[in-house]
């Protein structure tokens, strides 16, 4: 069996395309060698040996040895060295390489070969007896730490005494004779920690490094770091031997990283840094400050210290000729490392380049135009969840961020202002023309306006599908929720997390992208629109079947949701316009109402305010479909909490705080969600979803003729179990609409249809659809009635679901495919069994969700529905379902 594959010298065994079988490192050196680029010779021994020594108690396969043997003897050939050799020896790198790079994998060891004799040699050979034992340091450091577990502290430890003693600032100021005398404390630390000397063997050296290789594949971080990336242990890491090329040979020499393009603008420039006079990581690893790669850079930077550009202009001439055929070879930017040893460059390593989002796009659309790729491809380049980061306000990278706590990432951006602690509160500041962040427990509906008014809102309690959290990301508001380690005390109006303690008025950021809050103000960067982003959303819109729209009742909600390329409104939630200062009384007065004729009055106050915000979104849709939902929560959550707002209903309704509150106590319920709400508010009250209907049709026939364009509303009845309900209410609202039009005398269109989201509603459908014109999935709901979670309080046991792998993510998050979305393909069939042509979407959270939004497509619903701030993400989700 073939476990050990060559590269080097224009050719290789591997190619870019096994890297299942050589590693992503692995591969990407057997195919530079193939593109004939200058690659020090070297092999890779399989991942297939990785997984055949966990398979045979930590053991290697019996051949692995020989074809060891041969390949090292391939590289001798090449090199004109040989490994081991006392005169001439072939000294190497041992580097890990899984098929994707993993943090937690073992550090790669240079200058393997070495020892008390060899270092002797290579002083000889290369007439620099500094940089053969500066060499030798490097090796026992890396060796000692990455294989035989000795911390490296000691070294570090070692070696800053030594300066100090000499009166030294920086490495380089050591002589050969000072890194020759370190060496022997090194061995001497080596000795005393593990007992036994450093090996001088290169042979058990070599066998050493690349157990302990494999041997990293099963660490606890590298373990960790599969389970949060959902990689397979079976996968297994191969490992690369591969000749060493020399940075640190002198003036002439040096390390460096390239990436073909810039990875944070994307913009088409060599971007890196490189190191004179250095060896492998010393760039990152910040010893000294590296050098710009281009001179442009340099100038850009300020820099003093010369650019590789103009330091070493055969060396840059190279790496531009090698990076261009890199990039066209393999059509991505590419991230890169190399070495240059006295004048002549060496490609150590290349792969595609980590990128921002603004860059991702940037250079998604210019190797597109550049002919590289599609632009089709283009479309499928772009992660769609990264478009967040571009859609709101972000901290300003270079800011400093002083760290409060830590809660969920609830909703995307970042916001600064003082903290208040009532929606009362946020609502004022906004008033005064202040910013204020909105710190709650949690969040209920009544903090809408409060949230509304607050730039950013902070919850101690409740997952990313708490209120606060949906709520935030349908208003594109950012939010951390569940920050645990905060105190709220509402009396005190403080906040506290340990010893720190801030009151009303203190100022904080919240950065909703990555859960953190801040302390004070910290300086932000605010969203732009590239060019690059409308070209790429233009070229999704072409590829996608599904259509996108979005959920919004606020006009503020509604623009931005067209700004952000949204075809009309999935859902309009008529009980977020009944919250407002203004309106909540008559709300209250009609709910409280015992008889028909009180709620009658009631209803009649509100008629007016509810038919000009129809007028409103018509008007700003434009002719584009909108989808309003009858009433639908709970009466409980409008009922009056304080003594004061009692009093002040009963005063409005001229009747007595002690029978108000009667009333009240009877409206409690035990479980709301499941309860006096949805249709069953119109079977009980058919007068409110009367007004409704009045409302959205007579703003229909003032809007149509406002702006011209037909309107032709959808009206949207929630919660039904079956067509007996939704018949009932439909009646209601067919009568209506042929009362308007008698009124008015205008022509009038539209359509009436349901929620699906309840798992009776599912099954029933064929019969419901019938008379219903369109479903939409209300897969919130749906979710919570058919895993009979509550996503209120799920957050106290989903997430030990998630993490034991009982569920592959969260439901609330991504659509249950197996359970939430049979029951919608069982709808979508038996609703097109009795309507062909019925209208199908969805307008739970899940219509933002790039995997949810794969798996609409994949049953042909015809829209998905989102919050206006993932319009855009939808729209580029839905492009590569449809890819
Ligand atoms: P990582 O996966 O952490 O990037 P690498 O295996 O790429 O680790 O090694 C890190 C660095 O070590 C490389 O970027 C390069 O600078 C240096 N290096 C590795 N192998 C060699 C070699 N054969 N000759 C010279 N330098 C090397
Ligand atoms: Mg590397
Ligand atoms: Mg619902």
């Amino acid at each position: 069996e073939k476990w050990v594959y060559t590269f080097g010298d224009g050719k290789a065994e591997g190619e870019a395309g096994m890297k299942n079988l050589l590693g992503g490192k692995g591969a990407n050196l057997a195919e530079m060698s193939n593109l004939a680029l200058p690659v020090p010779p070297g092999f890779t021994i399989t991942t297939e040996v990785c997984t055949w020594y966990y398979d045979n108690g930590k053991t290697f396969p019996a051949e692995l040895d020989g074809q060891v043997k041969a390949a090292l003897a391939d590289m001798g050939k090449l090199t004109g060295k040989t490994f081991g050799d006392p005169a001439n020896p072939l000294l190497v790198s041992v580097r890990s390489g899984a098929r994707a790079s993993m943090p937690g994998m073992m550090d790669t060891v240079l200058n393997l070969g070495l020892n008390d004799v060899t270092v002797e040699a290579v002083a000889q050979a290369s007439g620099d007896a500094r940089f053969a034992w500066d060499s030798y340091r490097r090796f026992i450091t890396m060796y000692s730490n990455v294989v035989l577990d000795v911390d490296h502290g000691h070294f570090e430890e070692a070696l800053e005494d030594y300066k100090e003693r000499k009166g030294y600032q920086l490495d380089t100021e050591l002589s050969a004779d000072d890194w020759k005398s370190l060496v022997g404390k090194y061995k001497a630390i080596v000795q005393k920690e593990l007992g036994s000397a450093f090996p001088q063997e290169p042979e058990k050296q070599l066998w050493g490094a690349v157990g302990a290789v494999f041997s990293s594949w099963m660490n606890n971080r590298a373990i960790k770091y599969r389970e949060l990336n959902d990689i397979p242990a079976a996968w297994g890491t191969a490992v690369n031997v591969q000749s060493m090329v020399f940075g640190n040979m002198g003036e002439t020499s040096a390390t460096g990283v390239a990436f073909t393009r810039n990875p944070s603008t994307g913009e088409n420039e060599l971007y890196g840094e490189f190191l004179i006079n250095a060896q492998g990581e010393d760039v990152v690893a910040g010893i000294r400050t590296p050098q710009d790669i281009t001179e442009a850079a340099k100038i850009a930077a300020g820099s003093d210290k010369p650019s590789m550009e103009k330091a070493m202009p055969e060396a840059y001439a190279e790496l531009c000729r090698i990076y261009g055929i890199l990039e066209k070879h393999y059509r991505d930017m590419q991230d890169m490392e190399f070495t240059i040893q006295e004048g002549k460059l060496w490609m150590l390593q290349t792969r595609s380049g980590k990128r921002t989002a603004k860059a991702a796009l940037r250079i998604a659309v210019d190797l597109a135009r550049e002919g590289l790729i599609t632009e089709k491809e283009a479309v499928g380049r772009i992660e769609p969840g990264a478009l967040d980061q571009l859609l709101h306000p972000t901290i300003d990278a270079k800011a400093e961020r002083r760290v409060l706590t830590t809660g969920l990432p609830a909703s995307p951006g970042a916001a600064a202002g003082e903290i208040v602690f009532t929606s009362e509160a946020a609502e004022a500041a906004k008033k005064a023309g202040r910013k204020c962040i909105l710190v709650r427990v949690e969040t209920s509906p009544e903090d809408i306006h409060g949230m509304h008014a607050a730039e950013g809102i902070l919850t101690t309690r409740g997952g990313m599908t708490s209120h606060a959290a949906v709520v935030a990301r349908g208003m594109g508001k950012p939010c951390v929720s569940g920050a645990g380690q905060i105190r709220v005390d509402y009396a005190k109006a403080t906040m506290s997390v340990g010893p720190t303690t801030l009151k009303s008025g203190d100022f904080v950021t919240i950065d909703g992208s990555t859960g953190q809050v801040l302390l004070g103000e910290v300086k932000m960067q605010q969203p732009e629109f590239s060019e690059e982003f409308k070209t790429l959303m233009g070229w999704a819109d072409n590829v996608r079947r599904l259509k996108v729209r979005a959920n919004a009742e606020t006009p503020r909600d509604a623009r931005t949701a067209r700004e952000f390329g949204a075809e009309g409104i999935g859902l309009c939630r008529t009980e977020h316009m009944f919250f407002d200062a203004g309106r909540i009384l008559a709300m209250r007065e009609m709910i409280l109402s015992e008889e028909e004729a009180g709620r009658r009055a009631a209803l009649a106050k509100l008629l007016p305010m509810q038919r000009q915000d129809f007028v409103e979104l018509f008007t700003i849709m434009h002719g584009l479909p909108v989808t309003i939902r009858l009433l639908d929560p709970p009466l409980h959550e409008f009922l009056p909490h304080s003594d004061e707002e009692i009093a002040e209903v009963a005063a409005a309704m001229g009747t007595t705080i002690d029978k108000l509150k009667r009333r009240a106590a009877e409206l409690h319920e035990f479980n709301p969600m499941l309860g006096f709400r949805g249709v069953r508010l119109a079977v009980a009250y058919p007068e409110i979803a009367e007004m409704q209907a009045r409302a959205i049709f007579e703003a229909a026939v003032i809007a149509a003729r406002e702006t011209g364009k037909p309107v032709i509303p959808e009206v949207m009845v929630p919660l039904v179990i079956g067509s007996p309900e939704f018949d009932l209410v439909k009646a209601g609202i067919d009568a209506m609409a042929a009362a308007v039009r008698t009124e008015t005398g205008a022509s009038l269109s539209y359509q009436v249809g349901t929620m699906i989201e309840l798992p009776r509603a599912a099954l029933r459908a064929e019969e419901i659809a019938r008379t219903a014109e369109f479903f939409s999935f209300g897969t919130n709901d749906l979710t919570q009635t058919a895993l009979g979670i509550s996503r209120d309080d799920a957050s106290s046991f989903l997430g030990s679901y998630t993490a034991r792998g009982l569920l592959t993510s969260d439901p609330f998050v991504t659509i249950d495919q197996e359970g939430v979305g049979e029951l919608v393909r069982i709808a979508v069939e038996r609703g097109r069994k009795s309507r062909p042509d019925i209208k199908l979407g969805i307008c739970g959270e899940h219509g933002g969700d790039p995997a949810s939004i794969g798996f609409c497509e994949s049953v042909g619903l015809d829209y998905v529905s989102c919050s206006p701030f993932r319009v855009p993400i939808a729209r580029l989700a839905a492009a590569q379902a449809a890819l």
